[in-house]
């Protein structure tokens, strides 16, 4: 009985192998809340990190932001200074790195698989003996993605709102709208005459990139059709590997 259940436990010298043969299993996103970094252990973890993000994975990290950051206090900006030179190592990986107050939870969580919670700093463990339970459960990992606000990346969602976890409808409206805008001048078309070929009032098309009409999903179909655009249903854990091929810039 007791074996069945501490296979799933790892402790500070068995995680990091385990971890490191699960990221192989990442197809578009791993989250980390380490509210703690330190320079060694983030180089130790170069390699892997590096080989993620150069296969399309993104890595987005969430650290704790000291509650005296601000403070004039000497010891004060000198551990905010070391903070943030830390973060810079991560960021020049190629690594998303967001200060949180108040965060002090340690999880990982590779796309909506895998969600590792425990006691262990992914990015700062050093000698302290710290615990983490491996838990291969679907709703677990969203769970801990939901309470914990992790899909909320500053870089990620500032390009994109996430359908799966925001409640703001108008939001994603309104990213529609923006990208079937961008393709419409793409391909120099006003939307009169966009509307005119899709067979849809021009009204409807500037109500449609504006975000402001709750467009119909047949509408929506005859616009992209005219745009040249794919609609497509993907799991929301691979939007950063798809937005990489579609944020393209703007032709004039
Ligand atoms: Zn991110």
């Amino acid at each position: 009985m007791h074996d069945d259940v501490d296979k799933d436990v790892y402790d500070d010298n068995t995680f990091y192998p385990k971890l490191i043969q699960d990221l192989e299993s990442a197809r578009g996103l791993v989250l980390i809340q380490s509210p703690y970094l330190a320079i060694n252990r983030i180089e130790r973890l170069r390699e892997p990190m590096v080989k993620l993000i150069r296969r399309g994975v993104r890595v987005c990290t969430f650290v704790r932001l000291p509650d005296n950051w601000n403070s004039p206090n000497i010891q004060a900006q000198e551990e905010m200074a070391r903070i943030r030179g830390d973060a810079r190592v991560l960021q020049d990986m190629g690594v998303h790195v967001n200060l949180r107050p108040h965060k002090h939870e340690k999880v990982l969580t590779i796309d909506d698989h895998l969600l590792y919670d425990g006691s262990l700093n992914t990015f700062s463990q050093n000698r302290s003996s710290e615990r983490m339970t491996r838990f291969p459960v679907r709703y677990k990992a969203i769970a801990a993605i939901k309470s914990l606000e992790l899909y909320r990346c500053d870089q990620c969602t500032a390009q994109r709102p996430l359908t799966a976890f925001h409640d703001d409808d108008e939001l994603l409206q309104q990213y529609i709208g923006r990208q079937v805008c961008k393709q419409r001048k793409l391909l120099s078309l006003s939307q009169c005459l966009l509307g005119k070929i899709a067979g849809v009032p021009e009204k409807t098309i500037v109500e449609l990139e504006k975000g402001t009409r709750n467009i119909e999903v047949k509408t929506l179909i005859r616009v992209c059709r005219v745009l040249g655009l794919e609609l497509m249903l993907a799991d929301w854990f691979l939007t950063p590997v798809i937005q990489r091929f579609i944020d393209k810039p703007l032709k004039h």
